[in-house]
């Protein structure tokens, strides 16, 4: 028997309580028991997302409310600033061109993050620059940009900034309406420790303005259509129902926990992967702006990526590779979602034997016993005699 741990940034492991929530009998949408769970629901992803805007729920993968974001908040022609430092922010670049955008983007080096001062030279020069697209944390280079500093220069301006939030909401504090993002969107299948299948997206008040404005073709990802039904607790089309069943139940074990303890939890994760990296002598990728929600950790020389696909396939640890310019050179153990303390002690413990059985030379049990150093910080104390 090999047992699996998931050990990625998306999809990642879902809760018994929520297995079984989705394993309930469907029961129809358009009814007033549908209704009220929907309500719930909605309220719990405001608490999420700390808005007091609707919380929209798409079925979709995260691309979906990307999209959506691009869709309904620009005209063919219109100019939009895009913060590419990997994968996803690459991602922004082309669905801004598919949909007839001029586009300005910032190349940000793999593994460092966005220079806010570089985001106001560029509104500067483009004050008619209609959407800053960025993420919260850059999953594919385990980066995190500075939001708040963003935030803080285009709430100035006519500028919308949207922040793709899918490995940030629900890993840190990412306070919506305080901090004055306008677009904030995440996906199911990562920190809310759902299966993939569901997106959500909320707009401020200024980037609503934008949504009347816009000319942009749309039918599925009409978000305006979409708000007027989910302000009657429904949605415009058929909803995943089950996939909201889990969701009440995540949202429930998220607030259960309390949203301070959860981004605690995720944030003393992070350290104690980083502390176990570098005991081991490891380089990380991201050192100057490392995502609580994933870190990467560069092989070491003579180590060739196929580790990552030996651990996953004959050892049962699923830790996810790198793409593109970081194929087959790192690895990223992700921290996000339904992962605690013993998680990490086993994903330690697996990156140790498994480099060991590919020649490398380190002391088993040193990564370990530094992530569980930290890992201390977060056990109760022992009771008193
Ligand atoms: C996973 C991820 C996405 C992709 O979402 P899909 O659900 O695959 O469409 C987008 N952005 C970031 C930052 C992600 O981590």
């Amino acid at each position: 028997m090999i047992k699996k741990y998931l050990l990625a940034p998306g999809p990642t492991p879902v809760p018994e309580s929520v297995l079984l929530a989705m394993a309930q009998p469907i029961f129809h949408h358009r009814t007033p028991q549908f209704e009220a769970l929907f309500a719930e629901t909605a309220k719990s992803l405001q608490g999420l997302f700390k808005t007091a805007q609707d919380v929209l729920i798409l079925a979709s993968s995260g691309t979906g409310a990307m999209e959506a974001s691009v869709v309904n908040t620009t005209s063919p022609g219109d100019r939009v600033l895009v913060v590419n430092g990997g994968k996803f922010g690459e991602r922004w670049g082309k669905i801004a061109a598919a949909y007839g955008l001029v586009v300005d983007e910032i190349k940000v080096e793999w593994g460092t993050a966005v220079d806010p001062a570089a985001i106001a030279k560029v509104l500067k020069a483009h004050p008619d620059t209609k959407l800053v697209l960025m993420q919260g944390s850059e999953t594919s280079t385990t980066v995190l940009h500075p939001v708040a500093e963003v935030a803080r220069i285009t709430r100035e301006t006519g500028t919308l900034l949207v922040v793709d939030g899918i490995t940030a909401v629900g890993v840190l504090d990412l306070p919506m309406d305080e901090l004055g993002i306008d677009v904030l969107l995440t996906g199911s299948q990562k920190a809310l420790m759902l299966p993939p299948g569901l997106a959500f997206v909320a707009l401020s008040e200024k980037a609503w303005k934008a949504v009347g404005a816009s000319k942009q073709p749309r039918f599925y990802l009409d978000l305006k259509r979409e708000r007027d039904n989910q302000q009657k607790h429904t949605t415009a089309w058929t909803p995943a129902i089950s996939l909201i069943f889990g969701l009440h139940e995540a949202l429930r074990l998220m607030f259960a926990e309390g949203l301070d303890n959860v981004f605690a939890r995720h944030d003393r994760l992070a350290r104690a992967t980083r502390a176990g990296a570098e005991a081991l002598g490891l380089t990380l990728v991201a050192p100057t702006a490392p995502s609580p929600a994933t870190t990467g950790i560069y092989l070491p020389a003579g180590v060739p990526g196929k580790l990552v696909g030996y651990l996953r396939d004959q050892v049962g640890i699923t830790f996810a590779g790198g793409q593109d310019q970081l194929k087959g050179r790192i690895c990223r153990v992700a921290h996000l979602g339904y992962i605690g303390s013993f998680d990490i002690v086993t994903a330690m413990a697996a990156l140790e034997m498994g480099l060991a059985k590919f020649g490398a030379r380190l002391q088993l049990g040193k990564g370990v016993g530094a992530a569980q150093q930290i890992l201390l910080e977060g056990m109760p104390a022992a009771p008193a005699a």
